[in-house]
């Protein structure tokens, strides 16, 4: 790693991220309204990750025809910009460090010790010339894995003149979970780590560099694998990513729809409901966390794509599979915390977690 390539992906991160937040800012939007804040208030956000997504992609698309620039160079730079990722994200946790302890001062709220303000943060939801941060967050995150993910095609296109059955399979799966994950956008207001995480260093860096450099890890396998794929193995991985997807957006969505309106149909059927504030219906009467287990299979199936070669892509669903069991177990505290004997009400009504019968 030179000292130039590190000039260069400090400038490219600095032109992508900065570039993403002007889009951000004057790209037109919906707003949406929040969830309702302990002080009673509800934030605004104006979302607009979806149209930014497709003028990033127009944008590449165009670069790439017309030899403009390869993203063969996204690929080239992987670790310099691995780097220089961590350092903003150090540095951008400093400053949320900084800014949100001084907000907290001159509210005369009470300060938690330094540890607690780096690691999760001062404060919930900061801005930037009013745009919310943490969901900006999602943006470069997203975007950036989709962009990592696609050099690894364009790499194997300029190697090969061609790409293998793994590498459409593995690109079109991401492709379609990153649209699909903006498209849904309004759904992350919902989201725990937007209604109950500050945003510190935990979140700041797991957004970034943490999950499109390690979320991408399947494409350097799948880059590698000159082994074909059987026409049903192609078809079992797509069935698996389609299922998958379907359980994943299903049950944020279903969620999403009762906490807009309680009384919108699910699956034809008015909602049933645990003392009127948990849903019990759809996919939330089958299981606690099916839009975790749904994740999973989607995550699953483009890991498969790399083959059986290495056990090394595999760490990506194994660790997520860690984090899920966690975060169910952490949410189940909150939500027993939040919601007493409604929960075990609940518990008792949708018994399974992740897996029905199993877990
Ligand atoms: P959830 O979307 O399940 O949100 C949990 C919150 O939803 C609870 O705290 C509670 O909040 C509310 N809730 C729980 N059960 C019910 C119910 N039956 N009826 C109504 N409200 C309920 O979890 P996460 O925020 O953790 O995950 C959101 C999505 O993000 C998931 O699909 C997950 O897969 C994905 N994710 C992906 C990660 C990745 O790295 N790929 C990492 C983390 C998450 P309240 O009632 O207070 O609103």
């Amino acid at each position: 790693m030179t000292i130039e390539d590190l000039g260069r992906a400090a400038a490219l991160w600095v032109a992508f991220v900065g570039g993403l937040f002007v889009l951000r800012k004057v790209v037109p939007g919906k707003v949406h309204q929040g969830q309702l804040l302990k002080d009673g208030t509800r934030k605004s956000y104006k979302l607009n990750a979806f149209v930014i997504l497709l003028l990033v992609c127009a944008f590449l698309g165009a670069g790439q025809a017309t030899h403009l620039f390869s993203l063969s160079t996204v690929h080239r730079l992987f670790w310099p910009l691995l780097v220089v990722g961590n350092v903003f994200a150090v540095l951008e946790t400093l400053w949320l460090f900084a800014v949100g302890r001084r907000a907290r001062r001159a509210r005369g709220a009470e300060l938690k010790s330094v540890a607690h303000d780096l690691w999760f943060g001062a404060e919930l939801n900061p801005d930037l010339w009013g745009v919310d941060l943490k969901m900006f967050a999602y943006v470069p995150s997203l975007i950036g894995l989709l962009v990592l993910n696609l050099s690894f095609a364009v790499v194997q296109w300029e190697e090969l003149g061609h790409l293998t059955t793994r590498m459409m399979l593995y690109e079109t799966f991401f492709t379609i979970y990153v649209f699909n994950y903006f498209q849904f956008e309004y759904g992350m207001l919902h989201t725990w780590d937007v209604i109950a995480e500050n945003f510190g260093f935990m979140l700041v860096w797991g957004d970034a560099p943490f999950v499109p450099f390690f979320y991408s890890i399947g494409g350097w396998f799948v880059l590698r694998n000159p082994n074909p794929m059987a026409a049903w193995e192609a078809v079992a991985l797509c069935t698996l990513f389609a299922v998958g997807l379907w359980v994943f957006r299903g049950t944020n969505q279903q969620k999403h729809d009762y906490k807009e309106n309680p009384t919108a149909p699910i699956w034809g059927k008015t909602p049933e409901t645990v003392g009127g504030k948990l849903l019990v219906s759809g996919f939330w009467g089958i299981g606690r966390k099916l839009n975790y287990t749904g994740e999973l299979m989607v995550y699953f199936s483009w890991t498969l794509c790399s083959g059986a070669e290495s056990i090394v892509p595999y760490v990506l669903p194994l660790w997520l599979v860690c984090l899920f069991s966690h975060r169910a177990w952490r949410d189940d505290q909150r939500c027993r915390a939040k919601y007493g004997a409604l929960w075990d009400e609940y518990c008792r009504r949708a018994r399974f977690r992740m897996i029905p019968f199993v877990y």
